[in-house]
């Protein structure tokens, strides 16, 4: 038994064809990236800038501006209730065109994956972005895919850019609300933040709480087409609606007063808050839109809202006023005036 050789930690020169988790030769460039690009990311994606194979996707655009918005999603745990990183990361950007006026119609993927990553968790991911974007009408039609080491990623990471168009005379921005306007909210608040904090399994209990994750460029088509006289829309995402106003009031230079007691909130949600001591206002959310439009419109943006599944528990959250210019203020429920501060630091890192 001399001179036996010890195979134990031996690396395989040539990756076997069938791997079941992605390796760094996924990320190489040559056959075994080609074969993911061609068995994993085409036949979901599938369209003809993307099977055209070339660096950049050629495609066409109607008449209008061009908007494009980029975004990187580092979710964890990669799956939870309501959804996950691919959707996430479709979501995420069709949403950032859509609230400005846009119709979404083109996006790319740049994939982080990491070492030992399982083939069909990449699949499942891929599959479900693929899902959103039919649910949202837009093609991806460029991507990319890197491979770090294990345990220098988490899995899977996500960048998108997205394009949209905005069609001619539309401008809608943060710096448009206006003393008068009124803020509207799709529905409840922190539906996203709660339900990816409980898929860590970190509360300690089980909730049903599912993210709201959801392309809203339908919803917001709707809205736009029955109120065209909306001055800004945005989605509520990390720092929540609180956070997201005040950025609105810097921009414009306004006041806005909430009325505590529009606030829409889940029990199951408030419940979760309450125990760790968040504020649903600063929880983010990825299915939600705020819209500040004059008050006489309203009640038609309402109507226009209610009529989509996703902004089904729309309501009137709030008010323009001149002063005091860049802040936010709440009258509480039991009738005081209180300050609502922009988020400091980071409430729940990588929800999304
Ligand atoms: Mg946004």
């Amino acid at each position: 038994m001399t001179d036996s050789l010890d195979l134990t930690g031996a690396v395989c020169p040539i990756p076997l064809p069938h791997n079941e988790q992605i390796v760094l030769g996924h990320g190489s460039g040559g056959k075994m990236a080609a074969d993911l690009i061609a068995k994993t990311f085409l036949p979901a994606f599938d369209n003809p800038a993307l099977r055209a194979g070339d660096d950049g996707a050629v495609v066409e655009v109607p008449p209008g501006k061009l908007v494009l918005s980029t975004d990187s999603h580092v979710v964890s745990p990669l799956f939870f209730p309501g959804g996950d990183i691919g959707h996430l990361a479709v979501c995420g950007t069709v949403n950032d065109l859509a609230v400005m006026g846009a119709t979404p119609l083109y996006l790319t993927a740049g994939f982080i994956l990491e070492e030992g990553l399982p083939l069909d968790t990449l699949q499942r991911i891929v599959h479900s972005m693929r899902a959103a974007a039919e649910e949202a009408g837009v093609q991806i039609v460029s991507g990319d895919t890197k491979v770090v080491q294990r345990g220098k990623a988490d899995g899977v990471y996500i960048a998108t850019a997205g394009v949209g168009v905005l069609p001619p005379g539309r401008q809608l921005g943060g710096a448009q609300a206006q003393p008068g306007d009124v803020v509207l909210l799709s529905g409840p608040m922190g539906d996203h933040g709660i339900a990816v904090l409980a898929a860590r399994g970190e509360l300690g209990f089980e909730t049903d709480i599912h993210s709201d994750c959801a392309p809203l460029n339908g919803l917001i088509a709707r809205l736009l087409a029955a109120c065209p006289d909306v001055h800004v829309l945005r989605d509520p995402t990390r720092g929540g609606v609180a956070t997201t106003l005040n950025e609105i009031a810097r921009q414009s230079g306004v006041g806005i007063t909430l009325f505590e007691k529009n606030l829409p909130v889940r029990p199951a949600v408030a419940a979760v808050c309450e125990m760790l001591g968040f504020d649903p206002l600063y929880v983010a959310n990825e299915g939600k839109v705020l819209v500040i439009l004059p008050r006489q419109s309203a009640d038609r943006a309402l109507e226009a809202l209610r009529a989509s599944k996703e902004g089904r528990e729309a309501v009137l959250i709030g008010e323009v006023t001149a002063t005091p210019p860049g802040r936010v203020l709440m009258k509480t429920a039991i009738g005081s005036t209180r300050v609502v501060d922009m988020l400091a630091g980071e409430l729940l890192p990588r929800i999304c």
